[in-house]
């Protein structure tokens, strides 16, 4: 299958086909030096995959995690590429998760000016998500994607057979985030979530997110109104994720799309619908409630970069496929957490 994500002359197509990876070359121009990076923890067979169909190739492997989402990494890849004697003209290749994604999309976008970037996204979270819509960054210390850019793939190739590896919680965890664009706007989807072999229609899932999030992209490419939708369950997702305990460990220990499952549950007005959703997720196996510090999380969504004077937007699910954004005062999350006025 394939989609076109329509954005003039950015615009590119997604390959969603199993053994995609393999055929890069039917898709791609990779005549020309290309810089494969890759992170420890992906199996490193995917990046010699991609690297056997090159003519001059240079797989650049980092250490697996967020951690690699740093200045210093970032300068080392950079540095690799210019040993490696990169031109204008030649290719970043990602293979791996949203990490190895944002990274390398944000090395392609200031080497020389921006160079061609391909993602070929290797994770549940990174296929339905992270890797369409051209947002790259790397993290300052404790700061998410403080430091990033708009930079569209030239192509993403999306090879679901790459999952077989990916460890099950992973692989929940990244359906979080299209069970977010069935609330949002896919009833159908959200009926597959509710009674479908989850496995079984993986190919059907992923089409489906990533049908929705091109349509958010294609109308909002810079996250000036149509993508905040997106933003669905981020709020208070992002807040939990936060959380430090002592030693700046994460007390919580969740993965982000399991906060994002948290996030969502109280923006869902229709009682009958979160029902249905916290069913879902005991299906999928995502976490129906933990035991975050409620005061924490409201100290962290009060620094959150996106709640500026006082004020703060958030999406709220009236019923099932349909949303709308509503900027409150931060208090306003206060009973929306369950915590008193
Ligand atoms: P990740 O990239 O860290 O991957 C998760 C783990 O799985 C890693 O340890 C990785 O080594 C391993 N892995 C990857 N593919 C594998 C495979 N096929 N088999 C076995 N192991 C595999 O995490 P993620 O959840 O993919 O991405 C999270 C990142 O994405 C965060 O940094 C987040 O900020 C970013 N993100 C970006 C956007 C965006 O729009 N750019 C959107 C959402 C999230
Ligand atoms: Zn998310």
């Amino acid at each position: 299958t394939k989609l076109t994500m329509n954005l003039g002359e950015r615009s590119y197509d997604i390959i969603l086909k199993n053994g995609a990876l393999e055929n890069l070359y039917q898709f791609a121009r990779l005549d020309r030096r290309v810089a494969v990076v890759t992170d420890a923890g992906v199996p490193a067979e995917y990046a010699q995959r991609v690297a056997d169909q090159c003519r001059d190739a240079k797989i650049i492997t980092v250490p697996q995690g967020e951690a690699s989402k740093s200045m210093k990494i970032l300068e080392s890849v950079l540095r690799q590429m210019l040993e490696f004697n990169m031109g204008r003209g030649d290719l970043v290749i990602a293979v791996g998760g949203g990490v190895v994604g944002d990274l390398a999309g944000f090395a392609a976008s200031i080497y020389m000016r921006g160079i061609d970037f391909i993602n070929c996204p290797t994770t549940t979270l990174s296929m339905i998500d992270s890797s369409i819509g051209g947002k790259t960054a790397v993290d300052l210390g404790e700061t998410k994607n403080i430091v990033g850019s708009f930079w569209q793939p030239k192509l993403v190739i999306v090879d679901p057979s790459t999952l077989a590896t990916l460890p099950r919680r992973q692989y929940i965890n990244g359906l979080a985030e299209s069970v977010k664009a069935s609330l949002l706007a896919d009833p159908e989807l959200f009926a597959i979530f509710e009674k479908g072999d989850i496995d079984e229609q993986i190919g059907e899932i992923i089409y489906r997110s990533l049908r929705f999030k091109k349509s958010i992209v294609e109308q909002d490419e810079t996250e000036h109104g149509m993508r905040k939708a997106l933003n669905f369950g981020h709020t208070i997702g992002h807040g939990i994720e936060a959380v430090k305990g002592v030693k700046g460990r994460r007390t919580v220990g969740l993965y982000h799309g399991e906060c994002v499952a948290l996030g969502m549950l109280p923006m869902i007005e229709s009682k009958a619908l979160q029902k249905r959703v916290r069913a879902v997720y005991r299906r999928l196996g995502l976490p129906l409630r933990t035991a975050y510090n409620k005061d924490k999380v409201y100290a962290e969504m009060l620094h959150d970069k996106k709640a500026q004077g006082g004020q703060i937007t958030v999406i709220k699910v009236p019923g099932l496929g349909c949303w709308r954004a509503e900027t409150i005062p931060v208090e306003g999350l206060r009973p929306l957490l369950g915590m008193e006025d």
